[in-house]
């Protein structure tokens, strides 16, 4: 049995090693990709002589995908979690503290946002109730739209896009209310006679468990394991250009005749891969955009006295052109024990990618230049990593859900070919690892 894999990020990955454990030692398992490494957008570099993820750094630690693969590849020790301290954000060329109990940025009460915005808006917000409100159900619409709308454009560009950027490298004009806040959606669905409503019935209840989790040494770790156990014909360098029906299964070019696929490219090549065997697919994958984004790793004396919390995110139309920073060695007790103080700093939102083509040099003196405005600290890096992500994540448009519904009952209809990916059912980890996971079982289902 031959089963080609296409893409070895972390969704390709768990797919080739889930299709090992169901398929056993027999399955002759290829992962074929375009890169000179496997790992897609999970990437473990160096900074001041130690490893530091350059791409994802966490995971939802509330979803249960990742610890329990962890524990299945017995690596449960390399969990590690964050010192739970809060993040801070900028906006009007200042820090505030990050408002608590939102969902997703979107307050539950007025309150939450008085410091963040003007008093005209708190009163907007608080009055939200007593206005009119018509929600179509099952419609879709950009998040900007509903929360400027209802709770004005200072929330949306405060305390929204902050958080909707550091997931999506988006904001809330590129992102759809059904894919980004799902619950917001089924509450407003339900009959919600208010946004206010809404949100107070679709906020999770409170919980102690912390929001995050992360890897000691790094996603390298996990994507070695993954690799090794998967005992999978690993071959990078190597795009896949073609794919088309044989009978009785597939032919992947330039790799040849194989039994099953799983695609766990991103969504335009997915797209591009499924243009003859599925047009429905294809047509509903190219619809799906992708941001860039540039992160640049410092590594600063121990002892810089960076504020006491975990990040700092930036608000929509502040003059800096980071959007993001993360304190590791304040977030993570792991990273607090190197020698060095790490920050990550993060470049890049859909629509905007001039950072990509800035230089190394040019992107490491503005990221110093902007930790040192956000923090009133200067800032004097003994080393820095850059790394470039293009198209590195997937853009939850307005629409979304229904381009995957597309995407999934199409590709439903090929026998013994999986699609999996970022593209889909979540952007994070755990949903690729959910997504690679599932396909994998598809694929398997259908050989036996
Ligand atoms: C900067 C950044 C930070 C992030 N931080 C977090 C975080 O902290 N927590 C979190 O949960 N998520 C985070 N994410 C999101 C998460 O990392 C990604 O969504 C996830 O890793 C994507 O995995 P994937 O396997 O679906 O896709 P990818 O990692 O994009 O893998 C797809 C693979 O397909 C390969 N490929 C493409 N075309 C071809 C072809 N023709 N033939 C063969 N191979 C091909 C690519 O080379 C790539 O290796 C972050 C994303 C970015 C960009």
């Amino acid at each position: 049995m031959r089963i080609a894999v296409v893409g070895g990020g972390i969704s390709g990955l768990v797919a080739a090693y889930r299709l090992r454990t169901l398929l056993g030692p027999a399955a002759d398992i290829l992962v074929a990709d375009r890169a000179d490494r496997v790992g897609g957008i999970l990437y473990t570099g160096e900074v001041a002589g130690e490893p530091l993820d350059l791409g994802a750094e966490a995971f939802v630690g509330r979803r249960p995908e990742v610890p329990a693969l962890l524990r299945e590849l017995g690596l449960e020790t390399q969990l590690v979690l964050p010192a739970g301290k809060r993040p801070l954000l900028w906006s009007g060329g200042s820090a505030h503290a990050l408002p608590e109990g939102t969902l997703m940025g979107i307050p539950a009460r007025a309150e939450q946002m008085r410091g963040l915005v003007d008093e005209d808006t708190v009163a907007w917000i608080a009055a939200e109730p007593e206005r009119p409100f018509t929600w179509y159900p099952d419609a879709d619409l950009d998040v900007y739209s509903l929360i400027a709308d209802r709770f004005g454009a200072q929330v949306a560009e405060r305390s929204v896009d902050p958080l909707l950027g550091g997931v999506y490298a988006g904001s809330s004009r590129s992102i759809g209310v059904r894919a980004a806040v799902p619950t917001l959606a089924a509450a407003l669905d339900a009959g919600a006679p208010s946004l206010t409503h809404a949100v107070a019935a679709a906020l999770p209840p409170p919980s102690n468990t912390p929001v995050f989790g992360g890897i000691r040494d790094g996603y390298g770790v996990l994507l070695a394991a993954l690799t090794e156990k998967s005992g999978a014909r690993v071959v990078t360098d190597s795009p896949v250009t073609r794919l088309a029906r044989s009978t009785g299964g597939w032919v992947v070019d330039p790799f040849g005749a194989v039994d099953a696929v799983v695609l766990a490219t991103p969504a335009p090549v997915t797209a591009r891969l499924l243009r003859t065997v599925s047009p429905v697919a294809a047509a509903a994958a190219a619809g799906i955009e992708l941001s860039s984004s540039v992160v640049v790793a410092l590594a600063l004396p121990r002892h810089t006295p960076l504020p006491d919390n975990s990040g700092i995110l930036v608000a929509t139309g502040e003059a800096l052109r980071a959007k993001a920073f993360t304190l590791s060695s304040r977030k993570w007790p792991h990273l607090a024990a190197r020698d060095s103080a790490l920050v990550r700093v993060s470049f890049g939102k859909f629509g905007d990618d001039s950072a990509l083509s800035w230089s190394d040099a040019d992107l490491v003196t503005v990221a110093a230049e902007d930790l040192a405005r956000v923090t009133g600290v200067p800032i004097d890096p003994l080393g820095a990593t850059v790394r470039r992500w293009p198209g590195g994540l997937a853009q939850y448009a307005p629409g979304h859900t229904d381009r995957v519904a597309e995407i999934e009952s199409a590709t439903a209809d090929l026998a013994k070919l999986a699609v999996a990916g970022a593209y889909l059912r979540g952007v994070g980890v755990p949903a690729c690892v959910a997504s690679g996971d599932a396909a994998a079982r598809r694929v398997a289902t259908a050989l036996s």
